[in-house]
């Protein structure tokens, strides 16, 4: 099999998979605090192992993950005052979105995926794609796709996995899906035995700034992550593999891959 990350492909492999149309998919992630049981690194680790999958199943190539994000945000991430958690500000992020994009279309890339998950990113990588094709003009030929990995989850399979009801995907940052997912892709990261009995959290329906710390479980955890297991991951890998490469084939019009 063609291996898919680009960082360990010469130049001139990389030239000659671009060069056969090969999909390119960019992770973006954050350096943010998972509570005590997970690892700073994870929306990038989970983007990047779901990015390679569905990179292997549909040719793609995958390149190295924006492993920085925008600013944590208390309801979502649980807020930018945890040590660990480091962040761009809004304008850096696309910045750094609109040159890759750039880089990858001067390189010949046609069909380009950005795999998000850190969900405080969504808007500023939106902005980010959106500069560099303004900036490329309409001849441009390079197609991009945008998406967030939980989106995928099939609602069945929430059903089955949260029996007494979904808590939401903003208030399961270092919960239930995270950490199975982890399980799934990355076992010994994992260390279930210090999950913390926090939460769920109880937000107002607005936002204060300074934040209020107070408002956020001092784990950093938002809603409980007991009951994570690895075949609860699998299954959720398995949606998320499934119907990102249903999409890229749709829209990438990939027939017989
Ligand atoms: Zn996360
Ligand atoms: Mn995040």
């Amino acid at each position: 099999m063609n291996p898919v990350h680009m960082e360990q492909l010469s130049w001139v492999d990389y030239e000659r998979r671009v060069q056969e149309g090969a999909v390119l998919f960019l992770p973006c992630g954050a350096t943010e605090q998972h509570g005590p049981h997970l690892p700073l690194g994870t929306d990038a680790l989970l983007a990047s192992a779901i990015s390679a999958e569905v990179a292997a199943r549909v040719g793609g190539l995958v390149a190295p993950a924006l492993s920085y994000g925008y600013k944590s945000q208390p309801k979502c991430g649980g807020g930018q005052h945890f040590c660990g958690t480091t962040s761009l500000d809004g304008a850096t992020l696309s910045a750094l979105v609109r040159d890759a994009v750039r880089e990858f279309h001067r390189h010949g890339v046609k069909r380009l995926v950005l795999v998000l998950g850190h969900y405080e990113n969504t808007w500023f990588v939106a902005e980010g794609i959106q500069l560099a094709l303004r900036e490329l003009g309409p001849d441009a030929g390079l197609e991009v796709m945008r998406l967030e990995h939980w989106d995928f989850c099939r609602e069945e399979t929430l059903e089955d996995i949260f029996p007494d009801g979904f808590p939401g995907f903003a208030l399961e940052h270092a919960a239930v899906i995270e950490t199975s997912l982890m399980l799934h892709f990355h076992p010994h990261l994992v260390a279930l035995e210090k999950i913390p009995d926090d939460g769920p959290a109880d937000f107002p329906p607005y936002d204060m700034y300074p934040t209020r710390t107070e408002w956020v479980p001092p784990s950093g955890v938002l809603s409980s992550a007991r009951g994570s297991s690895a075949a609860k991951g699998a299954r959720l890998a398995g949606d998320i593999v499934d119907g990102i490469t249903a999409a890229v084939r749709f829209e990438f019009k990939l027939e017989g891959l």
